[in-house]
């Protein structure tokens, strides 16, 4: 049965990889999660209360016929995977809550922490104006723009 599901896949699970994060509790821990956020083909996903940074990007193993090259030698992981639960079944995957965005989690943030504190909090993420650091004469800002945070 799971060969013949894997046959018809695209091979979803060989597409990304996924780590667990020490689960955020405070502005600065968000704000840390939202740096991830900032980079190309980054998610951040909850499940069953944990929090994971996903990685999407494909396996330098998989064929392009989406077969695995090295099969027979493959890591444990790529064999304990079970077909039961795997992407195939859904794009939907149960996640508690899913981030494919920075603004989408400053979103989730800001609820979380105001209704912990009782109060409208919002969080002082995002850079207010751009400075030109002139140049120095020691040359260690020369010509750099830098965010200047609130
Ligand atoms: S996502 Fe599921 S069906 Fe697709 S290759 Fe992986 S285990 Fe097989
Ligand atoms: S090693 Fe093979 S089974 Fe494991 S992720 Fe890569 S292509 Fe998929």
């Amino acid at each position: 049965m799971a060969e013949i599901l894997c046959d018809k896949c695209v091979a979803l699970c060989c597409r990304y990889f996924a780590l667990p994060l020490e689960n955020p509790r405070s502005a600065a821990d968000f704000d840390h999660i939202r740096w991830y956020l900032c980079h190309e083909n980054v998610i951040v996903f909850v499940e069953e209360g944990q929090w994971y940074l996903g990685i999407l990007n494909r396996c330098k193993h998989l064929l392009p016929d989406n077969r695995c090259e090295i099969y027979e030698h493959r890591p444990r992981i790529c064999r304990g995977y079970s077909t039961k639960s795997c992407e195939y079944h859904s794009t939907d995957y149960g996640y508690d809550h899913l981030f494919t965005s920075a603004h989408d989690l400053v979103v989730h943030a800001e609820e979380v922490l105001s209704k912990r504190a009782g109060r409208r909090v919002k969080l002082p993420l995002q850079p207010k104006k751009m400075r030109l650091r002139k140049k120095t004469k020691n040359g260690r800002l020369a010509g750099v723009m830098l965010p200047v945070m609130s």
